[in-house]
C-alpha cells in the first residue's frame, strides 16, 4: 500500500449549465470534499479493501464528492477509489463522509 500526499481538487465548472450543476443550496461543504490521496474522511486504514486480484491492501487514491442538488449521491456521499500498485486493480465503495 502506497500513501499519497493529500492533493485538493477543486471543480473548475466552465459553462452556465456546469455552474448550476455544483453545490448546494443547503449545504456549503458537500460539493467541495474533492481530492487526490491522503486519508478518506470517515474510513479508518482498517477499512480499506483488499485487491481482489492479488490480495494486497490498496491505497486510497481519490475521493470524489456529490456534484449538487441536481447529481447527488445518496445524501451527500462521495465516491472513494482504491488502486493496488502492484497490480493496477481499482475499487470504487459510495461512503457517507459528512
Ligand atoms: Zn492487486
Amino acid at each position: 500500500m502506497k500513501e499519497i500526499p493529500e492533493i485538493k481538487l477543486v471543480p473548475v465548472p466552465e459553462t452556465d449549465e456546469a455552474k448550476k450543476a455544483v453545490g448546494y443550496q443547503w449545504n456549503d461543504e458537500a460539493g467541495t470534499r474533492h481530492k487526490l490521496g491522503g486519508k478518506p474522511n470517515r474510513l479508518s486504514m482498517e477499512e480499506y479493501p483488499t485487491c481482489k486480484n492479488c490480495g494486497e491492501i490498496m491505497s486510497f487514491y481519490a475521493q470524489i464528492d456529490s456534484i449538487g442538488d441536481d447529481y447527488d449521491l445518496a445524501d451527500c456521499c462521495a465516491i472513494h477509489v482504491f488502486v493496488c500498485f502492484d497490480c493496477f486493480t481499482t475499487e470504487s465503495q459510495l461512503n457517507q463522509i459528512l
